[in-house]
């Protein structure tokens, strides 16, 4: 681990001096810290470490391409998606035109660390503890507990002076709690899952190129399950917003009926998903939110490592301009990109979700829906590369008649 020096690093008061430190390193973090340094800012990029974020670990092409992520870090690339109803309809859905690849978030993230330490970063292991301010100066303290190693269990108070704060620290971001008014996450869903050792067999009940996604009642309430392969292992596990949902039992049964209840558990884990970006992701000042500490993750589907990383690559241009023009403006400025981006999106599958997630009867539905063609072409381009699919408007009209069909049980189930 690097010691807190570096050329760049200007060392004001005694205290060393960063233009940006950034707390938390997942995802969003190690992109922000990255695209800070590539643009020649001095950067404290401070992480936790010791914990694998529990995840699924599914990212889309428009991932791979956008953060460059080499082919080594893909366990897994899943060419059929199947989606399961609660009557056990299966539909078969092709990823045509790529694969969706799977990362193992320990290698994952400590790889976008690295990355970013490459580029001219300076890690830290350490526990954010709050900020102070030098208002006369301009400038900040970040307080936080250090650690030499993840393995040393001595710690010892550190404090750095800054410009701006980055808060990447997750869904329990404390920078979001110290920092950001109104900051709590309104919705929320909690997920839980088990990493397994893959069976030896191909089946029905498990592909190493598959993704499955189960719509039922019997294993989640008001969101989805799932069973994602990575290679030697896979993650299956369920989500929820009702925190009293028996997230274990569920997994158990699912095991179960997908007989995988013989493979080997190797990890169980869970965390909170958050599912609506914040109205405000910085204080106007100095400090601002990125990532799922802003909220940024998409309602139906829980896909937060692409918003992540997006968040935190939109943050550090801002910046940049906050640094060079002494101008935190910009900090606003985020926010309005990402929501321009993607805001729509999330809209739309934040409807999705609060309809079709209802009840047994509505998921038949809406897996029935997926069995059309047109539909799984719109949904899956539209996940795949980040965009609305352009079509005709013919054929738009087309889709919507057909939901509208389903919707109110006119075509057949
Ligand atoms: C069970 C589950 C399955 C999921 N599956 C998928 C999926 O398949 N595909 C997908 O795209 N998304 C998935 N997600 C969502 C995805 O994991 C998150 O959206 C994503 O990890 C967000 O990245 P982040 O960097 O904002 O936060 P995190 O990945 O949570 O990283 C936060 C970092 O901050 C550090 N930190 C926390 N507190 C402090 C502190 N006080 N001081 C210093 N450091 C701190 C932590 O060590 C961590 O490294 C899943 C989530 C869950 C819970």
């Amino acid at each position: 681990m690097d010691q807190v020096r570096t050329k760049k690093v200007g060392n004001r008061n005694n205290y060393k001096y960063f233009d940006v430190v950034v707390i938390g390193g997942g995802p969003a973090g190690s992109t922000t810290a990255n695209e800070l340094v590539k643009s020649g800012l001095s950067v404290l990029l401070l992480d936790k470490a010791g914990r694998i974020k529990p995840c699924g670990g599914a990212i889309p092409p428009k991932a791979i391409e956008e953060f460059e992520i080499p082919d080594e870090l893909l366990v897994a690339k899943i060419n059929k998606a199947q989606i399961v109803s609660p009557t056990k309809n299966k539909v078969d859905i092709p990823i045509e035109n790529g694969f969706v690849g799977m990362v193992d978030r320990d290698h994952f993230d400590e790889w976008l660390r690295e990355r970013a330490q490459k580029n001219g970063a300076i890690r830290k292991i350490g526990s954010f503890n709050f900020i102070s301010r030098n208002r006369s100066e301009n400038k900040i303290l970040v307080h936080y507990t250090a650690r030499n190693s993840v393995s040393d269990t001595k710690s010892f108070p550190e404090c750095v002076l800054t410009s701006y704060v980055v808060g990447a620290d997750g869904a329990n971001s404390e920078v979001a709690k110290q920092e950001i008014k109104n900051s709590s996450l309104k919705k929320l869903v909690f997920a839980y899952h088990e990493i397994i050792q893959r069976p030896e067999e191909v089946s029905d009940n498990y592909e190493p190129t598959r993704c499955d996604v189960i719509y039922s009642s019997s294993y989640s309430p008001d969101f989805y399950s799932w069973v994602f392969p990575h290679g030697d292992t896979f993650s299956i596990g369920t989500g929820s917003a009702k925190k009293e949902f028996s997230f274990k039992g569920a997994i158990s049964s699912l095991k179960e009926k997908h007989q995988l209840n013989s493979c080997k558990v190797i990890r169980r884990e869970g965390a909170p998903i958050p599912l609506k970006p914040l109205k405000r992701w910085d204080n106007g000042s100095d400090t601002i939110l990125v990532g799922d500490a802003a909220g940024v993750v998409a309602p139906s589907s829980g896909e937060g490592i692409y918003y992540a990383m997006l968040s935190g690559k939109l943050a550090a241009k801002a910046l940049v301009k906050c640094v060079l023009e002494k101008n935190p403006e910009y900090l606003r400025e985020p926010r309005k990109n990402f929501l321009k981006l993607h805001g729509k999106v999330f809209f739309i599958l934040g409807l999705l979700q609060s309809f079709w997630y209802r009840n047994d009867h509505l998921r038949e539905r809406f897996v029935k829906i997926c069995e059309d063609k047109d539909v799984q072409y719109l949904t899956f381009e539209s996940y795949m590369r980040k965009e609305i699919v352009k079509r005709k408007r013919k054929e738009k009209l087309k889709i919507f008649f057909k939901d509208l069909a389903h919707l109110f049980g006119v075509a057949k189930v």
